[in-house]
């Protein structure tokens, strides 16, 4: 049954675009395409088309030529942008001169990681700070700012525009302003000042707060060396060591990799300061209150009253006991926690991971993501093969993303396999965004890269996946469908470009989906015998997450109230004595003197403020999908709903108002709260289920 639908998927979507597209393409089932040991068949003779098919990068030296010519445009666009009368015109200028820079840096961004030559990645290093140089610079065009300004300051002008565009130019107008662009002369040199401060503090403070502790061999007792890694007379410690059974080697870890740099420590001041007096200087309460501006909490104070009641209802109920019915633990200590968390889970209920991977090969876990978009969406993905030089290692999967009656939506390329110098983290890279282009009257299609770092098939088997594994491709590939589904008329705010405490609704909805009976049963079966995995294991993979649940976001709650303390109004103490006071009242566990897990929390550059996202984003994604989708997880009308409510805006609406348009109501705080505390309680079916078995 569904091979056939593939087929005439196949069929009717060759006929539909062959008129689009000129060369040649030959789409296949994506399950076998992903179970199936690389081949390329070689042909010296085939025509290098370039990375991403941009025929100037088919070497190294076309970044520089790629770059060169972006810019030129760019200069081209800044002209118009500021001779035109304001109006739509203005807008979508700056949409363009977005795109020019974005479609080269964006790129750029991705090779520079990727790419397994280094020739390629630092060619790419070099276009992103060439291009950083000149958005910082057009970031304080005062001609440019006035083109926008013009525009805005003009009512009569801006009732006429529809939301997207007014929602874009006063997104676009958000940039400027944190270069005092509105400002005068001598505020706005400061501006720009503190501005290229943080540029400078943020990196010294990302790159410290990665940085090993050492501590001499003889500090540490000799038959514990063996756990940690060796540099001369010294230990290196590089982490936290959370999985080790051993109780001394995580202590010693977490207190020698926690043991304050006051280097670090006056960097990390400094920057808060500054973000502090930058935000204020262009009119904020607090750089806490800038960040938030268009999220969907809106202000800190919301953040905080989310982050208190869900304190309160987790302390009532939950909390920290889950670890007092683990026997021998004397004292919980907060290098305990990770690991206590771990073991309680595996004990209580049998959740070896090699006991599920038959069941998850990638091709049927592709299958069943094809499926699962087939039919919500009615959207397919398509196993396309690259053509010579278009991607940048042999083993990475062209998919082409087709809707039933739209046609062609976009590209995902999947960077699934581990490879030498490859990061190793699970991410949504966005390569190209989705645009209405004016120039050609023809829409930009999105293109995008999931980066995965799985085990390659062997000879033997395809390659198999941990439940883990599983839920993260599943959240990924949310993220990617965000990007395929929108339709936004500007690339500025192409899918996931959207308000960060939004952004993780579309993937971590898909972790839902990944752990329900119903989506899971329709493709995970033994690589070998084709036996479908047992519905008691999917149920205890649920429950187990539950266990010590509370007090998982307990831990996450307590980052992100340190996190919106940071960046409130300056608190006269230092950051360790925030800390302190943060962890006691939201976490539980003592504070262990001489420690600064604060240097460690790379995430207060790239979220300031915003930390809290995930737990929100979550939220919205339970409600969504308890209201929604939990009846019947593969309803094409609530696909169609979400599609048309959340996904198809990318970031051109308020969030707040996707959210409502997709639950038909308004959600309160305390919603948003009881979504969260609900999830962690128990499903009695499954204990009785897991008696009987
Ligand atoms: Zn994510």
């Amino acid at each position: 049954m569904s091979a056939c639908r593939r087929l005439l998927h196949l069929v009717k979507h060759r006929s539909l675009l062959t008129h689009v597209r000129k060369h040649l393409t030959t789409w296949s089932p994506v399950g076998a395409a992903f179970n199936a040991r690389p081949h390329r068949k070689l042909d010296l003779f085939e025509k290098n088309v370039g990375l991403f098919g941009v025929p100037e990068l088919n070497c190294p030296a076309g970044f520089q030529v790629a770059t060169e010519n972006a810019l030129k445009n760019t200069e081209r666009l800044v002209e118009k942008a500021c001779s035109w009368s304001p109006g739509v015109q203005t807008v979508q200028c700056f949409d363009q001169l977005s795109d020019e820079l974005c479609k080269v840096a964006d790129l750029a961004d991705f090779i520079k990681v990727a790419h397994p030559d280094p020739s390629f990645r630092e060619a790419a290093e070099k276009t992103c700070i060439e291009i950083g140089t000149v958005v910082e610079k057009l970031n304080t065009n005062v001609e440019l700012c006035k083109s926008l300004k013009n525009l805005l300051d003009n009512p009569d002008i801006v009732a006429q525009l529809d939301p997207d565009t007014k929602r874009v130019a006063e997104l676009f107008m958000f940039d400027f302003e944190i270069s005092g662009i509105h400002l005068d002369d001598k505020l706005r040199k400061e501006a720009v000042g503190l501005h290229v401060k943080l540029l400078d503090l943020n990196n010294e403070f990302l790159v410290g707060s990665h940085m090993p502790n050492r501590i001499a061999k003889s500090a540490i007792p000799e038959h514990l060396h063996l756990h940690y890694a060796a540099e001369g007379s010294f230990i290196q410690i590089g982490g936290m060591h959370a999985d080790s059974p051993s109780d001394l080697v995580r202590e010693i870890a977490y207190r020698v990799y926690l043991y304050p740099n006051a280097e670090l420590m006056g960097c990390l001041e400094e920057l808060l300061k500054c973000r502090y007096k930058l935000a204020t200087l262009v009119g904020y309460e607090s750089y806490g209150h800038r960040a938030l501006k268009g999220t969907m909490a809106k202000t800190p104070e919301t953040v905080m009253s989310f982050l208190q009641l869900l304190t309160d209802k987790l302390s009532d109920r939950y909390g920290l006991q889950c670890f007092s019915q683990k026997k021998n633990v004397p004292e919980l200590m907060p290098w305990d926690h990770p690991y206590l968390s771990g073991v309680l889970r595996a004990e209580r209920y049998n959740i070896e991971p090699s006991l599920y991977s038959p069941y998850l090969s990638l091709g049927s876990c592709m299958e069943g993501l094809n499926n699962l978009f087939c039919q919500l969406y009615g959207v397919s993905l398509m196993s396309e093969h690259p053509r010579a030089g278009e991607v940048w290692s042999k083993d990475v999967r062209k998919l082409a993303v087709v809707h039933e009656t739209e046609g062609l939506l976009g590209y995902i390329y999947c960077d699934f396999f581990h490879r030498q110098d490859k990061p190793h983290q699970d991410c949504h890279f966005t390569i190209r965004g989705g645009r209405q282009c004016q120039e050609t009257g023809q829409y930009q299609l999105p293109v995008v890269v999931l980066m995965l770092s799985l085990p390659e098939p062997t000879k033997g088997a395809p390659t198999l996946l941990t439940p883990g594994m599983m839920e993260n491709l599943f959240h990924e590939m949310g993220h990617a469908m965000h990007s395929m589904l929108g339709r936004t008329r500007y690339q500025h705010v192409t899918g996931t470009r959207c308000a960060t405490d939004f952004a993780e609704v579309p993937s971590i909805l898909m972790e839902y989906f990944a752990t329900d009976y119903r989506v899971i049963s329709q493709f995970a079966r033994h690589y070998e015998t084709g036996q479908p995995l047992p519905e008691s294991m999917v149920a205890r993979l649920c429950e187990s997450k539950k266990v010590c649940g509370a007090a998982d976001t307990q831990l996450q709650i307590f980052y992100a109230v340190l996190d919106q303390i940071y960046h409130s109004k300056p608190q006269n103490r230092s950051t360790t004595e925030i800390l302190k006071d943060m962890q006691q009242k939201f976490y539980g566990l003592p504070y262990t003197p001489n420690t600064a897990w604060q240097l460690r929390f790379s995430h207060l550059i790239g979220y300031g403020a915003k930390y809290y996202s995930y737990l929100m984003s979550r939220a919205v994604a339970s409600m969504v999908w308890k209201q929604c989708f939990v009846a019947d997880p593969l309803n094409r009308e609530m696909g169609e709903r979400y599609r048309r409510e959340m996904l198809a805006h990318g970031g051109a609406k308020e969030p707040m108002l996707m959210v409502e348009g997709m639950l038909q109501r308004r959600p309160t705080v305390e919603e948003f709260v009881e979504a969260l505390v609900s999830e962690l309680n128990p499903h009695f079916e499954t204990f009785i289920m897991d008696s009987e078995s």
